[in-house]
């Protein structure tokens, strides 16, 4: 196990260095045209993927990096670059995990590859759990998969939420009910193979920030799909539904939920998404606030307007420090019994939000137009305290921790 070290090595930072080059030359050129289209960036996943950082070796690579800060620091790099074609070259990471947490050995050789596609035809994927009726509470989830035993195959009907990239990847994991009595415990995750079916992309979303990224609606009709795509397979499915239904039967002790320590474990790394978008706003509006003259002196010799620099940079590494002990715990396996990662996703987006806003306010008028990237760094910031879990959720989720309380 990695002692935790605030140095990143000599690996990790030309790895962070790489990033860097691409987030400041080929990213940040490109996002004001791609957030004003609100089209998913082809060009430039492709020329991601040219230089291998969009790929399926790069993302094993930082994800297994023993330290745990690999992910952390590409995610705070590329989002520093922009977050809405950030996430339109991570957002296949959100299906690929789906697979890489529940999948066996040779689901995962099947189908996380074809989620990346290669270098001259990329592709990418959805993760669609999010319902209309079902956002924060999961639990609620109407999607159904049934079994056709006949046929060995599932059969999917419902309509998924704002799945980024949904309709439009090449391979889409589903999380749907497959035994309703019993709750989220009743869940089960599938992948729809390109090309099945009975899959449409329904509503697009016209979003108020990360307008490059893809966000729609998935229908699902009679979406027939091979035994093999659930994942995990049916006997471990059939195995952890008697345990289930054994334990509801005998009001048995709460089990521990093991999507909730797969988000703990995946949550810091949209907190470093959102650290990277504070730290690029604040960069610009220290910037502005050294060379903006105004009563014949820069803004900054305002103590009003310093101030409010100093408290942005003391946030922002706050958070990051939130969000690099998080990534720590996970890669060492430590329990998080204080809920370290929904505590570290919940401090950045509520940084990102607020520092995006201040660096609005500390350029003037200049912030509030898309001359200047604060205005799309503010509206993108908005959704760290929304999607991933909401603010309110990341609370509930760490004061149950604390307390262990039923707190509703
Ligand atoms: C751009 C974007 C991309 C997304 N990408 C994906 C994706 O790829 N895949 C996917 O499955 N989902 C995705 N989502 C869905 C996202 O995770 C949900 O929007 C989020 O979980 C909130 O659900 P909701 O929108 O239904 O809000 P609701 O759950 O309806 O919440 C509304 C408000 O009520 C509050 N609230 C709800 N319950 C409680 C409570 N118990 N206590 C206190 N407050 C509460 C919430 O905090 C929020 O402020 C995405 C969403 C967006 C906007």
């Amino acid at each position: 196990m990695a002692e935790f070290a605030l140095d990143l090595n000599d690996e990790q930072k030309a790895v962070r260095e790489w990033i860097h080059g691409f987030a400041a030359d080929v990213m940040r050129p490109a996002a004001a045209e791609w957030d004003e289209r609100e089209e998913t960036p082809w060009p430039v996943i492709q020329e991601a993927a040219k230089i291998g950082l969009y790929s399926l070796d790069f993302y094993a690579q930082q994800f297994f990096d023993p330290t745990g800060l690999g992910i952390a620091m590409t995610m705070e790099e590329l989002f520093w670059g922009d977050a809405g074609i950030g996430l339109s070259i991570v957002g296949t990471g959100l299906a690929a995990v789906g697979v890489l947490a529940n999948g066996t050995e040779e689901q995962i050789g099947t189908w996380v590859p074809q989620m990346y596609g290669d270098a001259n035809d990329v592709k990418v994927a959805a993760f669609c759990s999010s319902e209309p009726d079902a956002g924060s509470d999961v639990s609620a989830m109407r999607t159904r998969a049934v079994y056709d035993e006949a046929k060995d195959e599932w059969v999917l009907n419902g309509t998924k939420t704002w799945a980024t990239n949904g309709g439009i990847a090449n391979v889409h994991v589903v999380v749907a009910v497959v035994d309703p009595e019993l709750g989220s415990k009743g869940h089960a995750s599938f992948i729809v193979p390109p090309g099945t079916k009975g899959l449409s992309q329904g509503q697009k979303f016209k979003k108020h920030g990360i307008r490059a990224s893809h966000t729609a609606e998935v229908v699902l009709e009679d979406v027939r799909i091979p035994g093999s795509c659930l994942l995990g397979g049916k006997d471990k499915l059939d195995e952890r539904l008697a345990r289930a239904r054994e334990r509801a039967k005998s009001g048995g002790e709460r089990v521990k939920n093991a999507a909730m320590a797969t988000f703990e474990a995946s949550r810091p790394a949209v907190g470093a998404q959102a650290v990277g978008i504070a730290r690029a706003a604040y960069e610009v509006a220290l910037d502005y606030a050294k060379t903006r003259v105004q009563f014949g002196r820069p803004i900054i010799d305002n103590q009003g307007v310093a101030f409010q620099l100093a408290d942005m940079r003391t946030q922002i590494d706050a958070a990051r420090l939130l969000v690099w002990r998080a990534s720590w715990m996970a890669a060492s396996g430590k329990p998080f019994t204080a809920a370290e990662g929904s505590m570290s996703k919940l401090y950045a987006g509520e940084v990102a939000k607020t520092v995006t806003a201040q660096a609005m306010q500390i350029l003037g008028g200049n912030g509030y137009t898309r001359e200047y990237p604060v205005e799309r760094m503010h509206r993108d910031a908005a959704i760290y305290t929304i999607f991933e879990g909401t603010s309110e959720i990341q609370r509930l989720v760490i004061a149950r921790t604390l307390s262990g309380m039923p707190i509703r």
